[in-house]
């Protein structure tokens, strides 16, 4: 049976947000916080974008030093030989890579504005996949940008060529949210039974269903035969509306309604991490979680009216549907509260041995010391706010992967 796979793309789709973004660093963490959740791939970023450059080899490298283990990292860039050139020439170790072109009429008028024909659009599109696996990579997925509103028949001709050129997976844009659970179904049906390959499915929630018609497209790939890839981000941060959330997503999966009898997660995903994942990204973000968010909204677990405060308190199936602890709620928080002695961009030695010490780091001399916070002064330059305690960890753990993340080169 053909199994749902979740590719979270926080670090793309999440930080081309208006008004968003994170530090290298902060990316970083988030590729190391998936790899421990169990997530299938992180889109962890631009390999044509220069001052992306040192951020993404040095997360190839702490994959190849085995820091992160099982997360694919995959790039994403537009379906051109151009682009795939570019990338490989930056990121010369790069293994995934996600190739993007609009297929709508809409965009095709829109957007190219007569500049490109369909036949020109197919024609790009295999020339990038053809140069990609001609540079060595591993896997090379084909993205339909605005393709719920792209006409099927044209859909399944891009999809049944990128097949023809070893297209290891088809994306489904969804990119305005304009499906439902219903047409995306079909939809993705007819693309996973005619294409033949995994259906990725990227879902925005425009209309407030991304992670209905996620869970729809999913049914629809595996009922036509094929593995469901869901795009996912954290908090669901993402253009507009945002995407599918990650931790909604896997909620939905795995215990909606007889969702889960026949349609299943693949991998070992690790929902007790989504606490920790959620509250960073919120941090990191500077976007404060929704108190009714699924699984880690403050009110997710919180009951007050009489009855259905005496109903959970009798048992707590009376009126939840899952439990707090299986999200790894009530960890310590990231950032102290109370007294805050934190280490910043103008801290000294003294302070930060402090800081360091209270995690049991230990350093070797006062150069080492001095050293390590050279780099968490700059770290928090980039990031304005104070560390927490894991991205010092980071720090004085690799300090060299640490000065490559914060080495921005225009
Ligand atoms: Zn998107």
């Amino acid at each position: 049976m053909p199994k749902i796979y979740l590719i979270d793309v926080t670090n793309r789709d999440g930080v081309q947000t208006a008004k968003l973004g994170l530090s290298k660093l902060e990316k970083t963490m988030v590729n190391i916080y998936l790899d421990e959740m169990g997530i299938f791939q992180s889109e962890f970023g631009f390999p044509t974008t220069r001052h992306e450059t040192n951020y993404l080899q040095a997360n190839v490298e702490l994959a190849e030093m085995g820091v992160i283990k099982n997360l694919h990292l995959e790039g994403w860039i537009r379906a051109i030989v151009a682009d795939v050139e570019t990338a490989f020439k930056l990121v010369p170790r790069l293994k995934h890579l996600n190739l993007s072109i609009s297929t709508s009429e809409q965009m095709i008028q829109g957007k190219f504005q007569g500049r490109k024909t369909r036949d020109d659009i197919i024609n790009e599109m295999t020339r990038a996949v053809d140069a990609a696996w001609a540079h060595g990579a591993e896997t090379v997925g084909v993205n339909a940008e605005d393709a719920s509103r792209t006409d099927l028949d044209y859909l399944l001709k891009f999809g049944v060529t990128a097949k023809e050129h070893g297209a290891s997976r088809l994306r489904y844009c969804d990119t305005l949210g304009y499906d439902n659970p219903f047409t995306i179904y079909e939809t993705a049906k007819a693309l996973a039974e005619e294409v033949n390959i995994p259906i990725e499915l990227h879902c925005h929630g425009d209309l407030g269903m991304a992670v209905a018609t996620s869970l729809a497209g999913a049914k629809g790939a595996i009922d036509g035969g094929q593995d469901a890839y869901i795009n996912v981000t954290v908090n669901g941060i993402g253009e507009r509306a945002g995407n599918a959330d990650l931790v909604a997503t896997i909620l939905a999966v795995t215990k909606s309604k007889g969702f889960a009898e026949k349609y299943k997660l693949g991998g070992s995903v690790d929902l007790t991490k989504a606490w920790k994942i959620a509250k960073y990204a919120s941090y990191s973000f500077d976007v404060p979680i929704p108190i009714n968010q699924p699984g880690v909204g403050s009110n997710a677990f919180a009951h007050e009216s009489g009855i259905h405060a005496d109903g959970v308190l009798k048992d707590p199936e009376n009126y939840e549907l899952y439990g707090f602890e299986e999200l790894g709620r009530g960890e310590p928080e990231l950032v102290d509260t109370g007294r805050q002695i934190s280490a910043g961009e103008y801290s000294g030695v003294s302070g930060f041995s402090h800081v360091m010490g209270k995690m049991e780091v230990k350093f070797a001399s006062k150069e080492e010391a001095q050293e390590i916070l050279e780099l968490v002064r700059y770290a928090n330059v980039q990031a304005h706010k104070p560390l927490v305690e894991q991205e010092l960890l980071f720090i004085a753990k690799y300090p060299e992967v640490a000065r490559k993340l914060l080495t921005l080169v225009p």
